[in-house]
């Protein structure tokens, strides 16, 4: 049986046809919308041009926000056009076929531990470190969601009091010390302290500080620019505190390091594991999570909720005779 995943973020929707096997065979993808009108009819575009090509089964939508308990209604997507929005319901009317929904850091973890970093992990952590961190927790292979569905928010635990402000409201969350945007923040705070200091970003940043970009920082820390590496070990320090916190609070046996900052994890991700493991409580004396990079990409999303639309498709007679 095939399904369909839809990856629905901020700037795109992608979407795929994923196997039982997590291969993604067929893929699509779209610019975002900014209404909600044009955004279901962007997703229902998606899937109807791949449904054209396949048979396909059911949909699944990873979403860049908070979904409630019952994976039919999205309740807030900052990045996105809909507030307590029947999304399941109306995308299944336009489609079809069966729409279930998905927080995407935890479909993305979902698709880690059936076919990736996490695979058999029994406590199993996902931080997907992009623009900021999204989180998400996994025991026994299913998604802990919290009381109301909004946890783990990783993300916005507060590391640094009276540190950085975020849009969140609050100060010092992990994300504003560990992410693209703080690899940049933290660039430009260095730049500012040494003026002078010819390197790499400096020249970029010449004149125009939003010249400096998280991918840049990493390029240039990449080609040996001392105040890159400086910025990049700032992040692996942030990323090992934190990591610290995660385990205190879920001592998970893995912790998967997902995100688009996480393809320069050779830059920073033994420095903080030597962080972690020097910061958590009982260091030296307790067993330590392992901390692996995430092994599906930019499709984890799409694999991870195309998944969860083949449980939601299959029969559970069906399900229990393949036992
Ligand atoms: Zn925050």
């Amino acid at each position: 049986m095939l399904t369909v995943g839809v990856d629905v973020g901020g700037t795109s929707v992608r979407a795929g046809v994923v196997n039982a096997d997590g291969a993604v065979l067929d893929t699509s993808r779209a610019a975002t919308p900014s209404g909600e009108e044009a955004l279901e009819e962007a997703v229902g575009a998606a899937v109807a041009e791949l449904a054209a090509r396949h048979r396909v089964a059911a949909v699944g939508l990873a979403v860049a926000g908070f979904v409630a308990q019952d994976r039919r209604t999205v309740l807030f997507a900052p990045h996105l056009a809909w507030r307590r929005a029947p999304v399941a319901d109306r995308i299944s009317q336009r489609v079809g076929m069966p729409v279930v929904l998905e927080h995407d850091a935890n479909a993305a973890a979902l698709a880690e531990h059936r076919f990736g970093a996490a695979r058999g992990a029994r406590i199993a952590a996902l931080v997907a470190i992009g623009t900021g961190i999204g989180g998400a927790l996994l025991i026994d292979g299913k998604v802990f969601r919290g009381a109301h569905g909004v946890a783990p928010e990783l993300g916005h635990l507060r590391l640094v009091p009276e540190g950085r402000s975020c849009p969140c409201g609050k100060n010092g969350c992990w994300e504003r010390y560990c992410s693209g945007t703080a690899l940049t923040t933290t660039a430009v705070e260095l730049l500012a302290r040494h003026p002078g200091v010819s390197t790499v970003l400096a020249r970029e940043a010449l004149g125009d500080s939003r010249a400096v970009t998280g991918r840049r920082v990493a390029g240039a820390a990449r080609d040996g620019d001392p105040l890159a590496k400086q910025a990049m070990s700032d992040l692996a320090r942030w990323l090992g505190e934190g990591l610290a916190l995660v385990a205190d609070v879920y001592d998970p046996e893995v912790v998967v390091i997902g995100g688009g900052v996480s393809e320069s994890a050779p830059l920073f991700l033994d420095e903080a594991r030597e962080r972690y493991a020097a910061v958590v409580t009982g260091a030296g004396h307790r067993p330590l999570a392992r901390i692996r990079t995430a092994q599906l990409g930019d499709d984890a999303g799409i694999v991870g909720v195309a998944t969860v639309a083949r449980e939601l498709a299959t029969p559970r007679t069906a399900r229990n005779g393949r036992r």
